[in-house]
């Protein structure tokens, strides 16, 4: 075997090129050195010989065989060697060497073989053809093993594809851009995709910032800032957010993004992301968030305000500008001991959404709150529930005084709910009728069914009547109502019957009254009437009777008297020289009581005419009519030295000569009782109120013990004998009886000692 790696016939060209003397034997000689190079690029040589009619025998150089692991005694072909090949690679190198041999043309391919003992390696098979005359003689060339080679330029290819990929679809837009000349050296798909043009359209910083940003005002603000920015070498300021930019058909898009400037490559890349929907959504949602009834917070983990919307702020009359950024509990300190604080802090503790109600002192309001943690904090709806607070408490205390009533009350109340067909009988139910309220669950047919059968089928019709659409509200029934136990009460039934806009009744509340006690009462009631009836007329009957006699007694009595007067008279005239001092003191004394009992006649007679007469009523000036009087009782006020004063009094419809009678006996009295020792003061006042005058004399005389301040206006009641005050106890009966025929009462007021007052009204009609 040749020293050397080459086909001689190649060795014999290549030597040509080296030099071939003067080289130092200390040194290799060229063709040891060529084939350790060889050896180190595991080069090897092939030879297919066409000139001897040697189609198919080969020459593999040593390294040849090596790479392609053939024994020593392998013997090479041209069909064998294209067997080691690996089928895509040996249609190629079948194809390349056909080629050769047809036109000469050479070729260099990196093959994929197996060697004879089964291993897989990569080689490079570079070949030339010889011609001569036309006709291919010599097919000779190179076979490398470039395995390691290749499989790290396969991995490395691999590893790009997969990086590129990966590029490709990040959802991420990346761009890299030459510092200096701002030549765009890569684009990934989705970089130009955000921004809407085609990747060839924006070959460079130029002219992407043209393209992306038609507005030139607004480039040359967004490229001084980022380029501020770029300058200034801040890593925080590297990103940029919420920047407009327009695509090519003309859309407007919200970008953030970041550079990453790479210096020392002369490099820089940039990233972004398309935030329109984020942002459409998030404006979508503060939108919903100003635009939902319930007033909205949110708070971050620390408790500090995010988010405030327009109901918070008239709530809470807290404007956002003042309460974002800062924290819950500072600005509503008395929130802290209310269950707003532990209700919160429960949400975000145990991360559970928590719905409550409660009172917010300094607001004065009840709110109705729901509050959901999230990742980031707190949000809180709420709403002002003072108003339904108000209402329910409102509600339940209307039913409670309801309920209330109907414990309280002796009747038996019962509520229909017609549109329910629901039916509340009340506590009455069971304290009158004897109806268990805990075992009886009475609907309406129940009620009716207790209705007598005899009062049944009226009830039912007015009930029915009642039911249809109308204004009808006030219902009234009597009728006999079964009780538990079987007897029959009589009740008296009302209800109201409330309607709704249409008139059709919606609920029905009623009361029965037990009128079983009432009925009785009537009948009693009835009876005493007719007795009391029965009684009057008796008492009229004797009254008159008892007048009769009177003023027949007083008139008939009248004529004996004077006989007694004139003949007692007479005797004295007569006898008078025969009479003794005695004899003379009897005939005084009989002259004095038959005086008086002419005096009780006269009264007797006056008070039993008062009974008769009819009253005339007509217009009385009473300043006069007592100017009258006085002139009456001139004497007796002279003897006495008694003041009687008035201002001047109404005008009155009344009978005059009764009247007259009335204040001369009340004027009289106070003249007569008087003090002894004292000079009598009587006052007269008068008044009137829309029904009745009243007058009043008042005395400063004896005045009248309490107990017989009632009796002293009946027929002769005294109070003194004839020799302290004379009198026939009839004055005041016959006043009384005069202001009773004007509608009227009399009364007095004293004390003993003091003095009186006698009252008296006249009905003006
Ligand atoms: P009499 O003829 O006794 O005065 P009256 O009917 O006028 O009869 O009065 C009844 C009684 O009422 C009198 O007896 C007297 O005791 C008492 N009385 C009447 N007026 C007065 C008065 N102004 N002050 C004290 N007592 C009086």
């Amino acid at each position: 075997m040749d020293l050397l790696e080459l086909p001689p016939r190649c060795l014999a060209k290549m030597s040509s090129f080296l030099p071939t003397d003067g080289m130092s034997p200390s040194r290799l000689s060229w063709k040891q050195l060529l084939k350790q190079t060889n050896r180190l690029a595991r080069l090897g040589s092939w030879e297919l010989d066409l000139s001897e009619g040697n189609e198919d025998k080969m020459y593999w150089s040593e390294m040849t065989r090596e790479i392609l692991e053939v024994d020593d005694d392998y013997d090479p072909s041209l069909s064998g060697g294209f067997e080691f090949h690996e089928p895509e690679s040996k249609q190629r190198i079948q194809q390349a060497v056909d080629e050769a041999l047809a036109n000469g043309t050479p070729f260099d391919e990196e093959l994929l073989i197996t060697t004879a003992k089964g291993n897989q390696r990569w080689i490079r098979c570079i070949g030339n053809a010889d011609f001569e005359e036309g006709r291919c003689v010599r097919l000779y060339g190179s076979f490398q093993d470039i395995h390691n080679r290749k499989i790290a330029e396969l991995e490395l290819a691999q590893r790009n594809t997969f990086i590129e990929t990966i590029v490709d679809n990040l959802p991420i837009g990346i761009a890299v851009n030459q510092i200096d000349s701002g030549e765009t050296i890569l684009m990934n798909k989705q970089f130009s995709k955000i921004y809407g043009w085609p990747q060839e359209e924006l070959a460079d910083v130029d002219t992407f910032f043209e393209k992306v940003y038609p507005d030139d005002e607004y480039r040359q603000q967004i490229k001084s800032r980022v380029m501020a920015n770029i300058e200034s070498g801040d890593p925080e300021r590297m990103s940029w957010n919420n920047i407009q930019i327009t695509t090519k058909e003309g859309e407007e898009r919200i970008v953030n993004g970041k550079n990453i400037p790479l210096y020392d490559q002369n490099r820089m890349i940039s990233t972004v992301i398309d935030v329109t929907a984020q942002k459409e959504a998030e404006r979508e949602k503060t939108e919903i968030l100003e635009r939902i009834g319930d007033a909205f917070f949110a708070v971050d983990e620390e408790w500090t305000v995010t988010y405030w919307n327009k109901q918070a702020e008239e709530v809470l009359g807290m404007p956002s500008s003042e309460i974002i950024n800062k924290n819950l509990w500072d600005e509503f300190e008395e929130a802290v001991e209310l269950d707003f604080y532990k209700q919160y802090h429960k949400a975000v503790d145990e991360q559970i959404t928590v719905h409550f109600e409660e009172y917010y002192p300094p607001l004065e309001k009840w709110f109705e709150v729901s509050a959901y943690p999230s990742e980031t904090g707190l949000s809180v709806y709420f709403r002002d529930a003072t108003e339904r607070k108000r209402n329910e408490e409102r509600i339940r205390q209307v039913s409670e005084r309801f309920e209330k009533v109907t414990e309280a009350t002796n009747d038996a109340i019962w509520d229909f709910n017609v549109q329910e067909d629901d039916l509340f009988w009340g506590k009455g139910f069971e304290t009158l009728f004897g109806y268990d309220q805990d075992t009886t669950d009475p609907d309406l047919e129940f009620l009716i069914s207790l209705i007598h059968p005899e009062d049944r089928e009226r009830v039912v019709a007015d009930i029915e009547e009642y039911m249809q659409p109308g204004t009808k509200t006030n219902w009234y029934e009597e009728y006999r109502f079964k009780k538990a136990d079987g007897t029959y009460a009589p009740v008296m039934d009302r209800a109201v019957f409330i309607r709704n806009d249409k008139g059709e009744a919606t609920r029905v509340v009623g009361a029965m009254t037990d009128l079983t006690r009432q009925k009785k009462n009537e009948e009693a009631l009835k009876q005493l009437n007719e007795e009391l009836e029965k009684h009057a007329r008796e008492l009229a009957v004797s009254n008159a009777e008892l007048e009769q006699f009177a003023y027949v007694a007083s008139h008939d009595l009248q004529e004996p008297l004077r006989m007694v007067t004139s003949f007692l008279n007479r005797l004295e005239e007569r006898y008078g020289d025969q009479l003794d001092e005695k004899a003379y003191q009897y005939i005084d004394f009989a002259v004095d009581g038959a005086r008086r009992m002419r005096q009780i006649i006269l009264d007797l007679l006056n008070y039993s005419r008062v009974g008769q007469l009819k009253f005339e009523r007509k217009e009385l000036c009473l300043d006069e009519l007592l100017e009258e009087i006085l002139k009456l009782e001139q004497r007796a006020v002279k003897e006495c030295g008694a003041t009687i004063e008035w201002n001047s009094l109404p005008r009155i419809k009344a009978a005059e000569t009764p009247i007259q009678q009335v204040f001369q006996n009340l004027i009289g009295n106070a003249i007569k009782y008087r003090q002894p020792g004292t000079e009598p003061v009587i006052r007269i006042e008068g008044g009137e109120n829309e029904t009745h005058w009243k007058f009043s004399v008042s005395d400063n005389g004896i005045g009248i013990r309490q107990e017989f301040q009632e009796n002293i206006f009946t027929i002769f009641q005294r109070l003194h004998t004839q020799d302290e005050y004379s009198g026939t106890g009839i004055g005041l009966a016959v006043s009384k009886k005069i202001v009773e025929k004007h509608g009227g009462q009399i009364w007095v007021e004293s004390e003993e000692g003091e003095g009186s007052t006698f009252y008296f009204t006249i009905a003006k009609a």
